[in-house]
């Protein structure tokens, strides 16, 4: 499953941020899924739910948003908004259209929460 892997890849990211940075949990976390990704929201998120207990992603609270697509119609010669990659043009109807934005999936925020006790605990600290 595509967004099964895409959670996976997202909870690696946080993880390797976790480890960097030294925090232990997250209290947020927003992404940011363009419209034409080509990613079914609802099952990334729900993905990402199945996967985070017992990570440092157990507990918060995962905020996506969906920014709309563009994408530059060549026989316009304009940029027109699109909700799909099924999408035609909206002015002309046509189909020649090259996607320029809403196509990323990234990670837009990482609101850590801060826990002194655990950073104490961590040996190499002192
Ligand atoms: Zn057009």
């Amino acid at each position: 499953m595509h967004e099964m892997s895409l959670a996976a890849g997202i909870l690696r990211v946080v993880e390797e941020a976790a480890g960097r940075e030294r925090f232990t949990r997250v209290e947020r976390l927003q992404l940011e899924v363009g419209a034409l990704a080509g990613v079914e929201t609802r099952s990334l998120r729900f993905a990402l739910e199945a996967m985070t207990p017992g990570t440092v992603l157990d507990g918060a609270t995962i905020e996506i948003d969906e920014p709309a697509g563009t994408a530059w119609c060549l026989p316009c010669g304009t940029s027109v908004s699109i909700t799909s990659r099924a999408d035609p043009c909206p002015l002309c109807g046509g189909w020649q259209l090259a996607p320029t934005g809403g196509t990323e999936l990234k990670v837009r925020e990482l609101i850590v929460h801060d826990d002194p006790a655990a950073l104490a605990a961590c040996p190499g600290e002192r």
